[in-house]
C-alpha cells in the first residue's frame, strides 16, 4: 500500500486507477512541484512585514533626526560655552598687556639702562594690575622695588 497522495490545491486524493502522471492531479490538472500556494494568502502576508518595515524605517528616521537634532544641540550649546564672555575677553586683553609688558621688561633688562628696567618692571606691575592678578602684581611690584632700588630712583 503506497503512502496516498493529496493534491496541494484541491485536496484530491490521488487513487491507484488515476491515468495522471505522478506528481500531478488527476482531478485539477496541476504540477505538484510546480504549485505555490496561492498568491492571495502571500500578498497579505507580504504586505504586514512590508508595512511593519516602513514603520521600522519611521522610527529609524526619527531615531535619525532625533540625534541629529540632539548633536546639533550639543554642538550649539559648547559653542555657546566656549563663547568669551566680555569679562573673559577683557582679561585676556588684559594678559595680552601683561605679556607684552613682560617682554619689553625681558628685552630692556638684558639691554637697557637700570632706570628703563626699574620703569617697565613698574609697566608689568602694572599690568597686573589691570588684569586684577594679585599675586603677579605683588611678585612685580617687589621686582620693581628692587629695580628701582638698585636704578637709585626714587619709589
Ligand atoms: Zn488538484
Amino acid at each position: 500500500m503506497s503512502t496516498p497522495i493529496f493534491c496541494p490545491k484541491c485536496g484530491y486524493k490521488r487513487t491507484e486507477s488515476d491515468t495522471a502522471p505522478i506528481g500531478e492531479c488527476a482531478k485539477c490538472g496541476i504540477i505538484f512541484a510546480k504549485y505555490r500556494p496561492r498568491p492571495t494568502t502571500h500578498s497579505v502576508q507580504g504586505s504586514g512585514p512590508a508595512q511593519s518595515k516602513q514603520g521600522q524605517t519611521k522610527v529609524g528616521t526619527t531615531l535619525v533626526f532625533g540625534l541629529l537634532i540632539a548633536g546639533l544641540a550639543y554642538i550649539l550649546v559648547s559653542a555657546a560655552r566656549q563663547l568669551p564672555t566680555p569679562e573673559d575677553r577683557l582679561r585676556s586683553i588684559h594678559y595680552q598687556v601683561a605679556t607684552d609688558a613682560l617682554n619689553q621688561y625681558g628685552m630692556v633688562a638684558r639691554s637697557g639702562t637700570p632706570i628703563d628696567i626699574c620703569v617697565h618692571a613698574g609697566l608689568v606691575a602694572a599690568a597686573y594690575l589691570q588684569a586684577n592678578d594679585e599675586e603677579k602684581y605683588r611678585q612685580w611690584k617687589t621686582t620693581e622695588n628692587i629695580d628701582c632700588t638698585r636704578a637709585n630712583v626714587p619709589r
